[in-house]
């Protein structure tokens, strides 16, 4: 603290000059040179999601056709949930179809055969697809957002999904679908980014776009296995389906 001077009864010019609050420029002041945003620190895990991040992307680019991106991703070091894993689930169905059913991840069905949706949800995901004319064997591609089971079938991490999304952009890239049905709220919430509720998001069309040049449509309605449990949802599903049929013969 300095000592105050009580400067009530004095002259202006009996003031004692008081600090001024700006300091005193004596040089023309430079810009401060710009820095960069602190970048955030990162964890090692965090470093080495990135890292794969950044391999499945450039590996993903270089492919230009579905049986060579299926090659990348099988060959790709996808983490523990790979090293747990007996097979890599890619996709199944008909290349070059209009609609791309992509869902949640391989089960122990999947796991064991390595091909997606083959086991009771996917069952009745045939039987769903059929009631609009729609065949894996003639013309519907299906695949999912993880390609990998995690253990115990517990919900792919946000990490996981990360490291699967840049196969999975390349593969609706390639693919061209006229319209993609995502199947329960992984599969929509990871290819829309959205934490919406799949009860909200379902029978309604969205926008997904890419990159500048690739714009698509995604339908989000509930996935296979959570009708299993709820069949009374079932109704809403089936309207979904329609909204798809209807929007496929119209595209
Ligand atoms: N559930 C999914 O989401 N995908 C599969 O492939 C099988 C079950």
């Amino acid at each position: 603290m300095g000592v105050e001077v009580d400067v009530d009864h004095l002259l202006p010019q009996q003031i004692p000059p008081q600090p001024s609050r700006v300091p005193a420029r004596t040089a023309p002041v430079r810009p401060a040179p710009v820095r960069p945003a602190p970048t955030p620190i990162k964890t090692a895990k965090e470093k080495e999601v990135q890292k794969g991040i950044t391999e499945a992307q450039s590996l993903a680019t270089a492919c230009h056709t579905l049986q060579e991106l299926k090659t990348a991703i099988e060959a790709f070091n996808g983490g523990k949930l790979k090293e747990s894993s007996t097979n890599t689930v890619v996709y199944d169905g008909t290349v070059g179809a209009e609609l791309l059913v992509i869902g949640e991840g391989p089960g122990r069905d999947e796991d064991q055969q390595g091909l997606p949706f083959v086991g009771p949800a996917g069952k009745l995901l045939d039987k769903m697809l059929a009631s609009i004319n729609r065949y894996r064997t003639t013309n519907t591609l299906i695949t999912n957002v993880n390609y990998w089971r995690p253990p115990g079938n517990r919900n792919p991490t946000p990490e996981e999904l990360a490291l699967c999304s840049p196969f999975v952009e390349r593969m609706i890239t390639l693919a061209k679908p006229q319209l993609i049905l995502s199947v329960g709220a992984v599969a929509s919430g990871s290819i829309i980014r959205t934490g919406t509720p799949i009860s909200r998001l379902r029978g309604q069309i969205c926008d997904l776009d890419l990159n500048e040049t690739a714009q698509f449509k995604v339908l989000p309605t509930f996935h296979p296995a959570y009708l299993l449990r709820r069949p009374q949802d079932k109704s809403k599903a089936w309207r979904d389906l329609l909204k798809a049929e209807e929007f496929l013969g119209s595209a």
